[in-house]
């Protein structure tokens, strides 16, 4: 904190895997680099109130381990799918935040967490961010901030994470679906990742889709209702274009392939997670 207070145009990096792309493309030319990667307090996770704390510069390749997985499946799944092996060993869940790609894998399944950003600053001191504050651009980190923590409800339950790749073996999400079942609130909670700048909740299917679960017994659902699910999330995310906002005729092939694997990912996503 002080370094950063000492030189407010360095720039933080910690595993380097997006920042360095833009350093060797040209795009960045930071004046002065702070390394996070000695912070073994960032590295890990702790509990509180019911939460986890998860360190922001636990790497991919640690949270993809079973003992996470246990704790938070959904985060395990997408770290897990998040690159190739040297990609996972070096990016972490900071950088994966801060870079807020459209296609950053852990991003929907923090979006269904409802996960709170912990920032520490030398000036204005620590506060918390909605990640969804964050990715939509209504809260940003200031100069000489750092993402310290993300704050993650334990919600002892099934989650589920589903990635759709234009090609075989590790890809950038051309669709991805994460959802996350919260019984204490008799919830499920969906977010729909790569196809929008953001993260997409498509909350009326969420509310629906949970009030036909038997949540005291037998969890499972009819598998034309999972399909009703996966239909009403993709056209929740991709809607039909709308003549009374001038848009005419039908959405272009590739949109309507989209929104096909939209619906396939959260029909699986939601079976398996009440399986
Ligand atoms: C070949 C390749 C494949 C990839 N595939 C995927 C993929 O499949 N899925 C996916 O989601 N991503 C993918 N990525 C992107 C990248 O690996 C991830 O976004 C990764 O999580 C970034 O983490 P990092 O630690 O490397 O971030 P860095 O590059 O170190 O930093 C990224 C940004 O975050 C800032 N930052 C980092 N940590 C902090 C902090 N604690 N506080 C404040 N600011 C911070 C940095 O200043 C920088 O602006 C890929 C990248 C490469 C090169």
């Amino acid at each position: 904190m002080a370094a950063l207070a000492a030189q407010p145009a360095a720039v933080p990096v910690a595993g380097g895997t997006d920042l360095m792309c833009g350093v060797n493309a040209g795009r960045l030319r930071p004046a002065a680099l702070i390394g996070l990667g000695r912070l073994k307090e960032l590295r890990g996770w702790e509990y509180q109130d019911g939460h986890a704390l998860l360190g922001a510069c636990l790497t991919h390749a640690r949270m993809g381990r079973p003992d996470f997985a246990v704790l938070m499946p959904g985060l395990a799944a997408a770290a897990r799918a998040a690159g190739p092996p040297q990609v996972r060993n070096a990016g972490t869940l900071g950088g994966n935040i801060v870079t807020a790609a459209a296609a950053g894998d852990t991003l929907p399944v923090l979006a269904a967490l409802e996960a709170g950003l912990l920032v520490s600053g030398a000036r204005k001191g620590d506060r918390e961010i909605p990640v969804s504050h964050l990715l939509a651009g209504r809260d940003r980190l200031r100069a000489g901030e750092l993402l310290t923590h993300v704050r993650v409800p334990l919600l002892h339950a099934p989650q589920t994470f589903l990635k759709a790749t234009g090609r075989t073996g590790p890809g950038r999400a051309t669709a991805s679906v994460a959802v996350v079942l919260d019984p204490a609130r008799r919830e499920v909670r969906c977010a729909v990742g790569a196809i929008a700048s953001i993260p997409l909740r498509p909350l009326d299917a969420e509310r629906w889709v949970a009030s036909l679960v038997d949540w005291d017994g037998k969890r499972g659902l009819a598998p034309d209702v999972l399909t009703a699910f996966g239909e009403y999330v993709a056209m929740a995310c991709i809607p039909d274009p709308d003549p009374e906002r001038g848009q005419g005729g039908e959405l272009p092939p590739a949109m309507l392939h989209l929104r096909r694997t939209v619906a396939a990912l959260a029909r699986r996503g939601l079976g398996r997670a009440l399986s």
